[in-house]
């Protein structure tokens, strides 16, 4: 029997009650559980005597309990509970918050090992929410893994120090033994054994290695298969491309860049094989807004519908905007569809979507949603952000309609990810900037300079320009977040900005509001914008000429690149100025980047090596485990599967009976996939 059929519940020490916490954790069998992965190790630290702890980072005590355990609720439904620990030399206060079992797992008298730090609080030590072993447990690392309310760290520990118990001596491994002996990688058994308790350093690297490579290596393969699947043919035929008729209709010509995008879209189109399932990337104001109306164009000249999506309202009125004026004199019938609309005026759109009368409908992605049937829905766009999931398609799909998507992005991926970030998609990159297009000068200045910054702001807007500030932001609370954008406006306008008009623009704001907000900056109404990083995606005022970016520390390259975009999209020479504080090597090197670099596409590889991968996947949601995400700082492993994937690709491997195992792997990662938004 697989111990993927062995309930939780199985395991000693776990009824109905805490099963049901693990259940909340999704892991609801045995074989799951040795597949919760920790999200870190603890290194358990340094043994010292009390005496000698205070002061370091971490340190490791061996303690008897000297004191009952105190509970005492602390509001807003929390609690914390204190207890005495003793060695031979001092005492140490132990404090533990909102962990009700600390009494059941401390026993007065007893001796353990404590790990954390020391901290004199008002003159008595005290170590804080400290991690803590038997005595017997000498082991060097510790697991840490994600919890739920109720279910400690221990819990989990043990349970899965069962689990590992139930596992056989030999287990079947997904990855043949061609691939493990050609990849240098250890076996499951051993990895799954070391990436819970390893030994050392060593074998949890070998461990965390081996797992990472396989699960890059399905999730590569699953997508190929979604790329390659043979999809129902479109139902509406694409005949010919009427590319050169809307060449006519823009009032620029196309760079080289962006016709080559089209003719991948439209030859896509033409092949009449399988919907197309393109991705557009790039840079800031590349135009990826034209190569989108094109393709609309010979889709609608097909006979087709197209769903035009965006992710916020105000970018889908921009995009309705400009293609009622490509598609001014011309018969193809645009209209804009939102959730800000009268429901009568909803209706009646509606009504002209299920009729037929509009060609391209431009909206949010509620655009998708059940209420809003087409007649002929025959294209999906979708700009930046949201992007369109395999779930997406299969809930059209279900609804019996399987268009062409075409996804536009403006985050430049490095190409050593795009295969595993979007392996299921296939690429067009726009590199060259339209004629014309003028540099950003990049300034990057300490907090010390700020008033003068805002002199230069208020310099331009005297000459009738505008100014976004984008507001230095507070972490985990988003509440906060909003609290600190309003105070931090206010403030300017009491005292920078008191003679000129300020607007401030957030997530949480209600979208009238952004509306508002966004119709006065682009009236001018409105002089200097503070906003959140709302604004990053897509807004196009031409007139606003600077963006001053705080705590630009925090930002990765990609995402500065992109807030900068959002001015040089006038005639005016625009300005980003970033306010760095932090002196590390590294926030230099990349403040460095930022001032020299203007190419997406070298801003993300020079991102991809300051920062690691991991913003580059925050974009897409994989059902990856963090801890393969982690492991990719090691971009070996990643290439060393991409290999690999080549490998059993051109020797078409797959097929062979050493690699059911993978196979199997693979078929449970498209179903899983079928439930991942890929967004
Ligand atoms: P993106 O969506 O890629 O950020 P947009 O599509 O919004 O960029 O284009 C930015 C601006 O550049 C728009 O005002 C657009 O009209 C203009 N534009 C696009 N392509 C060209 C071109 N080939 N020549 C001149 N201007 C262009
Ligand atoms: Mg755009």
């Amino acid at each position: 029997m697989s111990l993927f059929d062995v309930p939780i519940e199985k395991l000693k020490g776990i009824g109905s009650k805490k099963g049901e916490l693990f259940r909340k954790l999704k892991i609801n069998s045995v074989g799951e559980l040795l597949y919760f992965f920790p999200r870190d190790y603890s290194f358990r630290g340094e043994e010292v005597e009390i005496s000698r702890a205070w002061g370091l980072e971490k340190s490791l005590i061996k303690a008897s309990v000297c004191s009952p355990v105190v509970t005492t609720r602390i509001g807003g439904g929390r609690t914390i509970s204190k207890v005495n620990v003793f060695d031979s030399t001092g005492t140490v206060k132990l404090v533990f918050f909102n962990n009700k079992y600390i009494s059941s797992m401390l026993n007065y008298g007893e001796e353990y090992y404590f790990s954390g730090k020391v901290e004199k609080v008002s003159g008595f030590l005290q170590m804080t929410s400290p991690m803590f072993f038997k005595t017997q447990d000498t082991r060097e690392f510790h697991p840490v893994y994600h919890l739920t309310a109720g279910l400690s760290n221990l819990t989990v520990e043990k349970a899965v120090m069962q689990a590992l118990e139930m596992l056989p001596e030999k287990i079947r491994d997904p990855l043949p033994l061609e691939i493990r002996g050609k990849y240098d990688l250890v076996d499951l058994g051993f990895a799954i054994r070391n990436i819970h308790f390893p030994e050392n350093q060593e074998f949890l690297t070998k461990a965390r290695d081996r797992i990472s490579f396989e699960e890059l290596l399905v999730l590569m393969l699953g997508l190929s298969v979604i790329r390659f699947q043979k999809q129902k043919e479109t139902a509406i035929v694409t005949e010919k491309s009427y590319f050169e008729d809307f060449e006519k209709l823009l009032p620029f010509s196309m760079t080289e860049d962006q016709k080559k995008a089209c003719n991948d879209c439209i030859s896509d189109m033409l092949k009449n094989t399988k919907p197309m399932n393109r991705l557009v990337q790039g840079d800031v104001g590349s135009g990826k807004t034209a190569v989108a109306a094109a393709v609309a164009h010979t889709a609608v000249n097909n006979g087709m519908q197209v769903a035009f999506m965006a992710p916020t309202e105000i970018l889908a009125r921009q995009h309705f905007n400009t293609l009622k004026k490509i598609f001014e004199n011309t018969d193809v019938s645009v209209e804009l569809l939102t959730g800000t609309m009268t429901q009568k005026q909803k209706s009646s759109v509606r009504d002209k979507i299920a009729s037929g009368e509009i060609d391209i409908a431009v909206g949010t992605h509620a655009l998708l949603t059940d209420k809003t049937v087409f007649n002929n829905l025959g294209l999906a766009v979708t700009d930046e952000q949201h992007r369109f999931g395999v779930s997406q398609r299969a809930a059209l799909n279900s609804k019996g309609l399987d268009p062409h998507v075409l996804v536009m992005s403006a985050t430049p991926i490095p190409r050593t990810l795009s295969l595993i970030i979007y392996g299921d998609l296939d690429i067009s990159e726009i590199h060259s900037m339209p004629p014309g297009r003028q540099k950003v000068e990049t300034l990057v200045i300490d907090s010390g300079k700020r008033k003068r910054a805002y002199g230069f702001l208020k310099k331009q807007i005297a000459q009738g320009r505008q100014c976004y500030i984008v507001c230095p932001f507070v972490e985990d609370s988003e509440t906060e977040n909003v609290a600190s954008v309003e105070t931090f406006a206010q403030n300017l306008m009491l005292e920078e900005f008191s003679d000129i008009s300020v607007g401030v623009l957030h997530g949480k704001m209600k979208s009238q509001d952004k509306e508002r907000v966004m119709g006065e900056f682009s009236e001018g109404k409105i002089s200097v914008l503070v906003s959140t990083t709302v604004i990053e995606v897509g807004v196009d005022v031409p007139n606003a000429n600077v963006i001053m970016i705080e705590n630009g520390e925090r930002f990765g390259l990609s995402q500065l690149h992109q807030l900068r975009g959002r001015v040089g999209r006038g005639s005016e020479k625009s300005y980003c100025i970033i306010v760095c504080d932090s002196s590390s090597e590294n926030a230099e090197r990349r403040m460095e980047t930022m001032k020299n670099m203007h190419d997406g596409f070298g801003i993300a590889e020079e991102d991809l090596k300051l920062r690691g991968p991991g913003d580059f996947f925050g974009r897409r949601q994989h059902g990856l485990p963090e801890i393969t995400i982690a492991g990719l700082k090691n971009m070996d492993i990643l290439r060393k599967a991409q290999e690999c994937l080549d490998f059993v690709q051109n020797n078409n491997l797959m097929s062979e009976s050493e690699y059911k195992g993978l196979k199997k792997q693979v078929e449970l990662f498209l179903k899983k996939a079928e439930n991942i938004d890929f967004n």
